[in-house]
């Protein structure tokens, strides 16, 4: 805030009003790009800029209010000038200074007011730049006052230019007067370009005095580097040769004595004096302004690529919504399969779909709200005057449909999918960050549930979310402190219960929590960073392990080893496959790895041939879970498998469901058509030991035979007695 005392002598307040040859200019167009930005950072129906005059108010550069002028009297603005701070009146009905003012209680009926005084260096308050709305409001945050202020810096700013350049255009006398009372620095100069004149300003600008800097030629401004460049320019517009210049301000690098660099704006003009001519420059130092205006561009900035308005403008109508004390829906969108799209596809297919979705997501949601861009594949958006779940879950559904269409770039049709968070306020949250935070929960709740989906926010979510946090910073930890182990689940021969296999299953010893089964992590662990890594490291430690046991003296068996989707994305499989046991030196044809159908279909076209190179190398692949998804017979044909795994589920509805007992029949009969082995999961009875041998099966695993363990019980329950027929969860 100016720290200025409130000048109350109004005779030279209204001079420095008419100094600025204002009252009755047009609007200035760079004001009235100030006053727009007000109306959209601030979230107001209408603003403007007003000068107090003697009698009356005059709006200038207005926006969203149809008055001129009105009477001083009645000025919410003349209150303003009056003091030093912000006015802000929330509810213009409910203050006494104001309820019963005819701009109240008519037309243009004002409810919500806020000033912020304009005032000169001199300490003149010559008008305010002002918000106006027919509602009113709840508050006017901290934020919003700093916004406020900064603008209306920016106006004075721009006012003061233009009382300088009046200045200029009456007599020489009176300029050199302003000139010496403005901020700005004034320098002018004859047609050899040397100074003639060197105002108090220019003086600290510069660091040179009156007598240092006179008849010394106008080069002096700027660093050397920079005088090639404009010593000549600047001397032809001394000259009134480059008449182009006139009139307009250019930013340029100025030098202080000293030698040190700061930004200027330079504004230009010619006349003539005595028959010669002359020329002048007022020069302002840009540094604060470029801050100020750096700070307000980041708030209004849209995003490059869609266009679409970014977080903070966003966040800004959250607020607003919240502020108006109106019910409002925080939609967090996150597409699906954009990932796949811009790795198969290249970066410009990428972006273009971007672009198609966002003026899709623009043309639905655009008439109810706003949608922004969060980055990457995020969207966000807020419909006020939605706060019924009903309703609210309706429209993300539509948009679900809307973003689910084809999408055609340089004739490749692709698809994308969308799921969708929804907060609610004032149900879920009293702030952005809340509304935000919980949208976000409910985002990853309506992943997590299967993509496509829209789902909204419920308390239990946010225990979830933080849960899920924490397990995310617990993993990065975890594999930096090496709290990761593997357990092995014995394989068996169904009718004579050898060993023939292990199946390495990761654990998590949590410092706190104790041993995690994969449950409790591997979503968080897949969706985070390092799926790839503990992958990896699952491989290299299974291989060791099973290189091990076979130089313990145990008969030789399988190692089976999940692999996850980011395995394959990452692309190198092959070679890290062929380094795990290059490095352990356990034979290709005793490893087997296993993959889910999410793997397949995710990751179509790429993994048949990384499939292919492991097979090449000898390695098994089974496909895990096998029945549960969708996986069609073309499928099997397609891919180089090794065996099919029959899902635990089947097994264990096997002698109790008909369905059940069908699908493993009928998984069992594939694999034997396509050539392919097949284990049994899950196997915990007797009786689906023996339904499975009738059916044809000859391998399985289950808690009947073994659940997993640790390698040092692994060996003492098989070094030297490789049957598990005697064990006696088998014995008959
Ligand atoms: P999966 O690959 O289908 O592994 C078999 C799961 O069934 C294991 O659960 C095992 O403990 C359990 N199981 C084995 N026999 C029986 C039984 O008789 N009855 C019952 N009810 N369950 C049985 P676990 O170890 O909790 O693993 C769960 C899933 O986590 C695995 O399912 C696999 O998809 C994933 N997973 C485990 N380890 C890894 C790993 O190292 N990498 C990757 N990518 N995924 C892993
Ligand atoms: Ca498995
Ligand atoms: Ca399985």
């Amino acid at each position: 805030m100016s720290s200025l005392a409130v000048q109350s002598d109004e005779e030279a307040r209204l001079q420095a009003l008419v100094e600025h040859d204002i009252l009755d200019a047009e609007s200035d167009p760079s004001i009235a790009h100030i006053v727009e930005l007000a109306t959209r950072l601030l979230g107001a129906p209408a603003a403007f800029v007003s000068f107090v005059g003697r009698n009356r108010q005059v709006l200038h550069a207005k926006i969203g209010i149809d008055l001129c002028g009105t009477d001083r009297e009645i000025s919410f603005c003349a209150r303003t000038i009056e003091q030093n701070d912000i006015l802000v009146v929330l509810d213009a009905s409910r203050d006494l200074r104001f309820h019963d003012n005819p701009l109240v209680t008519g037309p243009p009926f004002i409810r919500f007011y806020a000033g912020s005084p304009l005032r000169t260096r001199d300490g003149h308050a010559i008008g305010t730049l002002c918000l106006a709305g027919s509602k009113p409001r709840r508050a006017f945050t901290s934020q919003h006052r700093r916004i406020f202020a900064d603008l209306a810096r920016l106006v004075l700013d721009r006012l003061e230019l233009r009382r300088i350049e009046a200045a200029r255009r009456a007599t020489q006398s009176r300029f050199e007067h302003i000139a010496e009372t403005s901020s700005d620095a004034i320098v002018c100069a004859d047609e050899l370009g040397r100074v003639t004149f060197w105002s108090v300003a220019a003086e600290r600008l510069f660091g040179r005095t009156v007598a240092e800097a006179l008849g010394q030629p106008l080069a002096i401004l700027m660093p050397d580097r920079m005088r090639g460049g404009h010593e000549g320019d600047l001397r032809r517009i001394a000259t009134g040769a480059a008449a182009g210049l006139i009139g307009r301000t250019v930013e340029l690098i100025g030098r202080q004595k000293d030698g040190s660099e700061f930004p200027i704006e330079l504004s230009l003009s010619t006349w003539t004096e005595n028959g010669r001519a002359a020329f002048g420059a007022i020069v302002r130092d840009v540094t604060q302004r470029n801050m100020v205006e750096e700070r307000l561009f980041s708030l209004v900035h849209l995003d490059t690529l869609t266009e679409l308005p970014n977080r903070a403008v966003l966040r800004g109508r959250i607020e607003a919504a919240i502020l108006d004390d109106r019910p409002a829906a925080v939609l967090m969108l996150d597409l699906d399969g954009f990932k796949e799209v811009n790795d198969a596809h290249g970066h410009a297919v990428g972006d273009a779909v971007l672009r198609m979705a966002a003026n899709r997501l623009h043309s639905y949601l655009g008439t109810l709200g706003v949608v922004a861009r969060f980055g990457g594949d995020e969207f966000a958006a807020v419909l006020p005057d939605i706060g019924d779940p009903l309703v609210a879950i309706t429209h993300g559904q539509a948009v679900i449909d809307v973003l689910s269409e084809p999408y055609t770039v340089e004739g490749l049709v692709m698809r994308l999918g969308v799921s969708i968070g929804i907060a609610l306020s004032p149900a879920h949250g009293i702030s952005e960050d809340e509304l935000l935070a919980c949208a976000d929960a409910a985002l990853y709740r309506a992943k997590m549930d299967g993509r496509g989906r829209a789902c909204l926010f419920t308390p239990v979510l946010r225990e979830v979310a933080q849960r899920e946090r924490a397990c995310r910073d617990g993993l990065r930890n975890a594999i930096e402190r090496g709290e990761f182990v593997l357990h092995y689940q014995p394989q068996v021969d169904l009718h004579d219960g050898t060993l023939v296999g292990a199946e390495a299953l990761i654990r998590w010893q949590h410092p706190e929590l104790g041993l995690l089964s994969p449950d409790a992590f591997l979503e968080v662990l897949d969706n985070g960073p390092n799926a790839a890594q503990v992958g990896d490291w699952v491989l290299r430690t299974a291989c060791a392990q099973a290189q091990a046991w076979r130089d313990a003296g145990l008969q030789p068996f399988r190692i089976g080893v999940n692999l996850c989707a980011a395995q394959f994305h990452d692309g190198n499989l092959v070679e890290r496959v062929a380094a795990a046991l290059a490095a352990t030196g356990l034979p290709a044809h005793t490893l087997e790895l296993e993959i889910t159908e999410t793997i397949i279909v995710r990751h179509d076209p790429g993994v048949v041939a990384t499939l292919q190179a492991l097979r090449t190398m000898g390695v098994g692949i089974a496909f895990d879970d096998y029945g549960t998804g969708y996986a069609s017979l073309s499928l099997l044909k397609r891919f180089p498998l090794t065996r099919l795994k029959i899902d635990r589920g089947f097994v264990n509805g096997l002698c109790s469901d008909r369905r059940d007992a069908a699908i493993v029949r009928a998984v069992i009969d594939l694999s034997r058509s396509f050539g392919l082995q097949v284990i049994a999961e899950g196997v915990e009875t007797h009786e689906q030991r023996q339904r499975l041998i009738a059916k044809g099966c000859h391998e399985a695993q289950g808690y009947l035979f073994g659940r997993p363990m640790p390698a040092a019980e692994f060996i003492t329950r098989f070094i030297g007695a490789p049957s598990v027929s005697r064990l006696p969860s088998s014995a008959a």
